[in-house]
């Protein structure tokens, strides 16, 4: 893996305002993401996961500005991505892509796989006629539809092939950076797995770097190198994928990895089952996010939001459970007895 981060992002935010009142003045803010940053480097598959409303959606649509944040910093090669006009933004967005669940609301249903595939090509003014031909033709092997399907217009496609034409659609303009928005959450099991080993394939090939963005523990390890957990808009764990499996640290990462079915049948797991749901993002509790649903919250917990801090090397986490990490100057076994 290349040393220099091909994408950073710092202390990124989202807010949105709430509006009441016979004037609609703003009386408050949701805060969607709220201080989030991580990097990835060049040809990594960098995950995020959280329950749905984490806030790991919404960093994806700021990080290409189809939402505009609120504050913070999006580094790509070096260049801040916020500080571009919108017109200047447009033509680097061929470097930055982003694949969505639902293909088919992303699709024109008028338009034949052809045409929609070469819409981004005539878009961004990339090729001349013959050669978009050609390109057409190129990624449309790459992603596994044939000539005869590139006439054949989206309604007449399954959901896998589907996402296969939305695939080629982003990665026509060769793209540096594909975002995965639950790519493959609407996909049968089987039809998952292939479109897995396809983007798996197509990354190392074309020297793609992901960000992954999932519900799904069990996807999310099987296709990353690093993983960040969300909750409530902020980033409550962060390391490599298999640290995180195999020595999770977070309350919340904890409970739910423990979620998934073991594979080994002679080691016990034991379920850790949050009390109730995640809180309104628009009135967040006081202190640290999770502390209304986490088993082991004390006092400090409700005054205090614990710092995202590095307790292990490459290893962060928020929580007050490992501040005296740096007194100590070793991580606390608190989770031998959930493993
Ligand atoms: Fe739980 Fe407290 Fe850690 Fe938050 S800071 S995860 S409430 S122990």
């Amino acid at each position: 893996m290349e040393n220099r981060a091909i994408l950073e992002v710092k202390g990124l935010k989202k807010y949105y305002p709430q509006k009441s009142g016979v004037f609609r003045r703003t009386t408050n803010y949701v805060k969607a993401v709220d201080g989030v940053s991580f990097s990835i480097h060049p040809k990594e598959t960098f995950s995020l996961v959280g329950e749905s409303g984490c806030g790991k959606s919404t960093t994806g649509k700021t990080i290409l500005r189809l939402q505009e944040p609120t504050a913070g910093q999006v580094l790509f090669k070096g260049n801040d991505l916020l500080d571009y006009s919108k017109r200047d933004f447009r033509r680097l967005r061929k470097d930055l892509q982003m694949i969505f669940q639902d293909p088919y609301s992303s699709l024109n249903p008028r338009m034949s796989v052809r045409e929609l595939l070469r819409e981004p090509i005539l878009t961004h003014r990339l090729a001349g006629r013959k050669e978009t031909e050609q390109l057409v033709r190129d990624i449309a092997e790459k992603v596994g539809l044939s000539k005869e399907q590139l006439d054949r217009h989206p309604h007449e496609f399954s959901g896998g092939q589907r996402q296969r034409i939305s695939i080629a659609r982003a990665l026509i303009l060769k793209p540096e950076l594909v975002i995965l928005d639950e790519a493959v959450s609407a996909l049968d099991v089987s039809i998952q797995a292939q479109i897995l080993n396809l983007l798996m394939d197509l990354q190392e090939e074309l020297d793609l770097t992901y960000l992954f963005i999932s519900h799904d523990l069990n996807v999310v390890k099987h296709v990353s190198d690093r993983v960040g957990v969300m909750y409530l808009g902020q980033m409550m764990e962060m390391t490599d994928t298999e640290e995180l499996y195999d020595n999770p640290l977070h309350p919340y990462t904890q409970s739910l990895l423990s979620a998934i079915p073991s594979t080994d049948p002679f080691k016990k797991k034991e379920r850790i089952i949050l009390k109730g749901d995640v809180p309104d993002p628009a009135n967040p509790p006081s202190g640290c996010p999770f502390r209304l649903r986490c088993p082991k919250a004390h006092e400090r917990c409700v005054i205090e939001n614990p710092a995202f801090q590095e307790v292990k090397e490459d290893h962060f986490v928020a929580c007050h459970l490992y501040d005296r990490v740096e007194e100590a100057g070793e991580v606390p076994d608190l989770v031998g007895s959930l493993r």
